[in-house]
């Protein structure tokens, strides 16, 4: 039994009870980009504002690989994704799960996708690289982001391949293509090209340069 709490039982834990032969098209989709999301629930041990910054860093991390425009709802009755807590069974078992966005939304005000984290597991609720023994926050919310956004489990070496692996914290190159598919390239990142253009051709200018940023 002492192996049942051994690391590589942590590292082989089930990320989320989303079922892996679920499978989405492009078609899973929200409608319009702007995703509001609030919290409903609480974590042992995790203050309010640890889980907040947690849930925030994970949507931050899928708006900056697609176009998604993630909003904070302070009423939670608006929000199209929600953060619930609940008992999925006890620790090291289920550590999460979402409903998944479905094809043929009207508009995003027409769902509010649930998503439940275990109460029980041994949560690290920073956005540090866990100790042993414990399982990021973070890394599970961003995992569990990418189904509330539409996307199914994918290869092993992506963030949402079935498994939680705390070295993958963020989307990977399969995670990002399928999100580029539903909701096209990141806003923030034609702006920094542009920047960076224009930093390129008017280096001399330093002043404006931030200016420009400002207007931005
Ligand atoms: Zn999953």
């Amino acid at each position: 039994m002492a192996k049942a709490f051994g690391d590589e039982i942590y590292q082989a834990a089930k990320v989320c009870g989303v079922p892996d032969s679920l499978r989405t098209s492009e078609l899973n989709a929200w409608p319009e980009k702007k995703i509001r999301w609030a919290l409903a629930g609480a974590l042992p041990n995790v203050s309010d504002a640890d889980l907040k910054t947690c849930y925030e860093h994970a949507w931050g991390l899928w708006s900056s690989v697609c176009g998604i425009e993630p909003e904070y709802a302070s009423n939670y009755k608006t929000a199209h994704v929600l953060l619930t807590t609940a008992n999925l069974g006890g620790p090291m078992g289920v550590l999460a799960d979402s409903h998944v966005v479905p094809e043929g939304l009207p508009d995003n005000d027409a769902l509010q996708a649930i998503q439940r984290y275990d109460t029980t597991e041994p949560w690290h609720a920073k956005l540090t690289a866990p100790p042993s023994r414990k399982i990021s926050l973070p890394v599970v919310m961003c995992h569990e982001l990418g189904h509330a956004i539409g996307l199914s489990h994918i290869a092993d070496g992506n963030l949402l391949q079935p498994s939680y692996d705390p070295r993958i914290d963020r989307p990977q190159a399969g995670d990002i293509a399928e999100a580029v598919k539903r909701y096209g390239k990141p806003k923030e990142a034609a702006g920094k090209k542009f920047t960076e253009l224009f930093r390129k051709s008017f280096a001399s200018l330093g002043t404006l340069v931030v200016g420009w940023e400002e207007l931005d």
